[in-house]
């Protein structure tokens, strides 16, 4: 018999993948209702949470609803039942059905909505349309030689020293370090009141920094001195795991219009509201899952000719300016298959309960 999985350990392995830090301030991801402390009895995946995706999960007897949107966005002052939201609240909180969101956090990591998309469609060489710059730490530390391979291998053990496709990056240089141990010390080298000159490395790291905690833990269970010599620093550099958009190659040049019948077919798309065909092959393919006008600009500027996103406005659309072809189509077209990215990364790790699509279509739009 397996132990029980609680809700906290089902959120830990998301946010592993999608830390909070990652979304956007306007967001609410993260768990909604629910204790984190009860077990999961089975996992219910779906796009929104709406009041038939809440009935669904107590017919099938899950109690943990993972949603990409969060039902709830801005602070509820009352709760009456007086609109939808409410009401979807009030009935998983009656019935013991936690609700966890999985938003912008999950479209800003390089493994999240848009390169699901970008997989559907065949993409290859995929980058990040505009990789952030707030999430990467460095640290500094000073290690006697014979302890450097112990402490370097907790540090990326504990996720330090990853760029790209490269692990266990990092650099050292020899030197010499200074300390005088007071009377309270317990030293690991030299005597209490005694200068100490001690050859030592200086090993530097980056680091995501979400991981700071565990890094540090790292880092102090595995150095040998009693004060650990360190620091940490902000670093700017652009991090392209880490950001909105994806831009990607196609294997072999397509004309528009058959990329676009293509695309209707690859994503089940009923209707595409595009601009103006420009009449020039499609090698390279920009993604945006939602809302994705803001990255209008970025999209061009990749040398994509075409833009696959949701709710442009009638001006958007005029942006475009004949330099891409602007495909949206639609909101809940472009994040559907999102619910398969979650199911994937839950079955992955949790084999012990069920982990259901939910079979509710929650687009509050339909094509007449
Ligand atoms: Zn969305």
């Amino acid at each position: 018999m397996n132990d029980p999985i609680r809700i906290s350990e089902v959120i830990q392995h998301l946010e592993s993948i999608a830390p909070l830090s990652y979304q956007e301030s306007y967001d609410n991801s993260g768990l909604i209702t629910g204790d984190p402390q009860e077990h999961v009895r089975g996992v219910l995946v779906t796009l929104d949470c709406t009041e038939p995706v809440v009935e669904e999960a107590i017919a099938s007897g899950c109690n943990l609803i993972v949603a990409h949107h969060p039902i709830v966005f801005k602070g509820l002052k009352r709760l009456t039942g007086a609109n939808y939201v409410e009401r979807v609240v009030i009935k998983a909180i009656r019935a013991q059905v936690a609700i966890y969101a999985i938003h912008t956090n999950l479209d800003n990591v390089h493994t999240g909505v848009n390169r699901k998309i970008c997989d559907l469609l065949g993409l290859q060489n995929l980058r990040i349309l505009q990789p952030r710059r707030d999430t990467l730490s460095k640290l500094v530390t000073f290690i006697p030689p014979d302890h450097s391979d112990v402490v370097l291998n907790a540090l990326f053990g504990a996720g330090a020293g990853q760029i790209g496709n490269y692990n266990d990056c990092g650099f050292t240089s020899r030197g010499t370090g200074t300390f005088t141990p007071n009377a309270q010390a317990n030293p690991a080298v030299g005597h209490s009141g005694v200068r100490e000159q001690v050859d030592e490395v200086r090993a530097e790291v980056i680091f995501p920094t979400h991981l700071q905690d565990q890094v540090m833990r790292a880092l102090f269970k595995a150095h040998p001195y009693e004060e650990v010599a360190h620091y940490i620093t902000a670093v700017s550099n652009e991090n392209q795991e880490v950001g909105s958009g994806m831009v990607g190659d196609l294997p072999s040049p397509v004309e528009p219009m058959e990329f676009l019948r293509g695309l209707k077919d690859m994503l089940g798309v009923q209707v595409i509201r595009a601009t103006q065909i420009i009449e020039k092959p499609i090698s390279r393919v920009a993604v945006c899952g939602g809302a994705g006008s803001f990255l209008l600009k970025k999209a061009i500027q990749s040398g994509a000719q075409v833009f696959i996103s949701a709710d442009f406005k009638y001006h958007d659309f005029f942006d475009a300016d004949g330099r891409i072809i602007v495909a949206d189509i639609g909101h809940y077209e472009s994040e559907v298959h999102t619910k398969q990215l979650l199911v994937d990364v839950l079955i992955k790790k949790f084999p012990t309960f069920a982990i259901n699509f939910s079979k509710t279509v929650t687009n509050p739009i339909s094509y007449i």
